[in-house]
């Protein structure tokens, strides 16, 4: 595992640097794994960081970001989409059910429905909306009590609810592990999960682990301060 955190992001530079360094990095753990290059894509965490950041990104060729406050994303978001409209937003963090609405106006995915009650409100506003969202369920792999997502048992029975009696289209699962643990079993824990209940899509790994993420299957890895510099807060 490498670390990134002490890289300098704080110009334009900065960024494309990393971006390409990653993305070797990425295709080297994908070529290992004997999967195709284009069989995981790098989402860049752009939380915290500045419109001016997420600019330079795209000028250097990233195409997909993730943020994960409704608030922080809506301050950033509609001016740079509004020039980049081929950039793809994912929300990656905590979605309360009242605000489904906007986030299914600014967002093109949500990695992190997590409960029956946000399921029943995306169901409800996305025909409201005329929407067709795009779903990952978040599963809590290490089963932390603070933490966020459906327990690893439950992901049947969750999925049936979403699948079925919600007709909401799922097309992943995502996990953040503990991060006292060994990250590898949480990822082939999430692999087996969405293997044996047909789910398509795994968004695991982050700059300390995206290369073990890559090669356990993941089909996106979440990088943000291995590409834009450690995070002040
Ligand atoms: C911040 C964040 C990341 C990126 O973490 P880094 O260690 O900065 O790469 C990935 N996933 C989620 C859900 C995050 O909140």
């Amino acid at each position: 595992m490498t670390s990134h955190l002490t890289q300098k992001a704080d110009n334009k530079a900065d960024i494309a640097k990393n971006l390409s360094q990653i993305t070797a990095q990425l295709m080297t753990a994908l070529h290992d794994a004997g999967r195709a290059t284009a069989d995981c894509i790098l989402v860049a965490v752009s939380k915290t960081k500045s419109s001016d950041q997420i600019r330079a990104a795209i000028a250097a060729g990233q195409m997909v970001f993730g943020e994960n406050k409704l608030q922080e994303a809506e301050d950033k978001w509609p001016a740079i989409k509004e020039d980049h409209p081929g950039v793809e937003l994912r929300m990656i963090g905590p979605l309360q059910s009242n605000k489904v609405r906007k986030a299914l106006q600014l967002f093109d995915v949500i990695e992190t429905l997590d409960r029956p009650k946000l399921a029943r409100a995306i169901a409800r506003i996305a025909v409201e909306e005329g929407a067709v969202p795009r779903l990952y369920i978040q599963v809590n792999t290490g089963e932390e009590p603070q933490k966020a997502g459906v327990s690893p048992a439950d992901v049947p029975s969750f999925l049936g609810l979403c699948r079925g009696d919600l007709g909401l289209k799922i097309e992943g699962l995502m996990c953040i592990p503990p991060h006292d643990e060994e990250p590898a079993m949480h990822f082939a824990l999430l692999e087996k999960l969405a293997r044996e209940n047909g789910v398509e899509k795994l968004s695991m790994g982050m700059s300390g682990d995206f290369d073990t993420a890559a090669r356990l299957g993941a089909t996106s890895v979440r990088v943000g301060s291995a590409i834009f510099a450690a995070r002040l807060a």
